[in-house]
């Protein structure tokens, strides 16, 4: 399990994870803080665990050769800010002032483009099989950190903002577990 800092550095990284920095990101529009916090699941290949396909997908180097599934999506320009594989250990990809590209056409209340004000964490998972507690553990530590930094307002699942066109994290995630974890 990672042993994350308690604080992001100064330039938006997380001491604890290790940064594989992404090409998939921009600049946040002027003036647009922070507010929410994006669960997503991902494995690749669908269902497997532990290789190293998803930092591969997020930073342009999945072989489509490698696997079928991959055909379909090695060229997709998308990342997020942190990964929280099966055993808690944490990758980051992006800088957490930066806009990462995880969520897509979304909505949240009544905004659009969620990407504009939120951070992406996907968690190593899949919509058959429960989430480790190891997860459990260090997204809930993560969201803590952020919430030195950021004045989070929610925290949300990628379907809840992406509805009919994602389901992750999936019917696994545990939210009451979650909630339960971040109680002060
Ligand atoms: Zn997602």
């Amino acid at each position: 399990m990672a042993r994350l800092a308690s604080r992001l550095t100064a330039d938006g990284l997380l001491p604890g994870a290790t940064f594989i920095a992404s090409p998939n990101c921009d600049q946040r529009p002027a003036d647009t803080p922070v507010v929410l916090v994006v669960v997503h699941a991902i494995s690749l290949p669908p269902g497997e665990f532990g290789g190293d396909g998803i930092e591969r997908l997020f930073t342009n180097r999945l072989d489509s050769q490698a696997h079928p599934y991959y055909r379909d999506i090695h060229a997709l320009r998308v990342s997020a800010h942190f990964l929280i594989r099966r055993d808690g250990s944490v990758l980051q990809f992006v800088r957490c002032g930066e806009r990462a590209w995880h969520a897509g056409v979304s909505q949240w209340r009544d905004r659009q483009r969620c990407n504009d004000f939120s951070i992406g964490i996907e968690l190593e998972g899949c919509d058959e099989l429960p989430f480790e507690p190891a997860q459990y553990t260090v997204l809930a530590r993560l969201i803590r950190v952020l919430r030195r930094s950021y004045a989070l307002e929610d925290i949300v699942g990628h379907a809840d903002i992406a509805p009919g066109r994602k389901t992750d994290p999936g019917p696994c995630f545990d939210w009451p577990r979650l909630r339960e974890l971040l109680r002060d």
